[in-house]
């Protein structure tokens, strides 16, 4: 059932461009991705590599897509050699970035601490953060899954205020599903994302209907219709698909 809270949400379909394309080609992909996007009605996001981040802001000028990195350091600035700053990325006019995306936790020793501090440095840096959550495969087959991604959810806002928490939006990810090919039904992936809101409701109470929660995890020109159509589902995380433009332009164009 489509509820009147789920309308209130405008749908984003995001990519996440992952360690994919050198500028040049990011300047190809964009080329396509222009016209083929121009009239989606959700909102078109893309996040690229940093040093694609550039071409990206400076393409899409004046177009409905909207530019993310793939993520921030928590400090202003200093001493850490090979970082970028919040700062760095809204001076480009960068505006959205991903955060604790389950490769980051599993490869670059992220954690629900430094998740929750690269969020509040976006924030207070005026980028929108894709917040990433999601449980591995031993977590769902112990039927955790729940309170992992609200664990996750709540160490992740921790601090964040009532107002800054409309700039959040959360991606409820699948370790399982990402890039497997598996994806969760509708229904499963719903229900997850429904205890996400229940707990963000937890904790500040009724905005929680205004947060915008991505499934992400395989999803594709084929399944996205029937994720979209879920009460709580709003929008995705798209990896492989976003690389492709035809096969982006059908998940942006879910509706039609
Ligand atoms: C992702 O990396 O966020 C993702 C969902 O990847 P894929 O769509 O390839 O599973």
């Amino acid at each position: 059932v489509i509820t009147m809270d789920k309308q209130n949400r405008k749908a984003i379909i995001a990519g996440n461009w992952k360690m994919n394309k050198t500028a040049t080609e990011a300047k190809a992909l964009i080329s396509e991705l222009i016209p083929a996007v121009k009239d989606a009605g959700c909102e078109v996001v893309i996040c690229v590599p940093f040093t694609d981040l550039v071409t990206a802001v400076e393409m899409t000028k004046g177009t409905n897509i909207h530019v993310g990195a793939e993520n921030v350091h928590f400090e202003k600035s200093g001493a850490f050699t090979g970082e970028i700053s919040a700062d760095m990325l809204t001076d480009l006019g960068v505006e959205y970035v991903v955060i604790g995306h389950s490769e980051r936790r599993q490869y670059f020793a992220e954690t629900n601490e430094t998740v929750n501090k690269r969020t509040k440095a976006a924030l207070a840096g005026g980028l929108k953060p894709i917040i990433c959550v999601g449980e591995k495969l031993s977590e769902k087959q112990m039927g955790i899954t729940e309170e992992i991604v609200c664990l996750q959810t709540k160490a992740a806002l921790h601090g964040v205020s009532r107002t800054q928490l409309d700039e959040v939006v959360i991606a409820y990810e699948p370790i399982w599903a990402i890039g497997t090919g598996m994806t969760a039904t509708p229904e499963d992936a719903n229900q997850t994302i429904r205890a996400i809101r229940n707990a963000i409701r937890d904790v500040y109470g009724d905005v929680a209907q205004n947060i915008r929660i991505l499934y992400g995890g395989s999803m594709n020109d084929k399944n996205a219709r029937d994720l979209m159509a879920q009460s709580d589902i709003d929008g995705g995380l798209i990896g492989g698909a976003s690389l492709v433009a035809e096969k982006f332009e059908k998940i942006v164009n879910y509706n039609r």
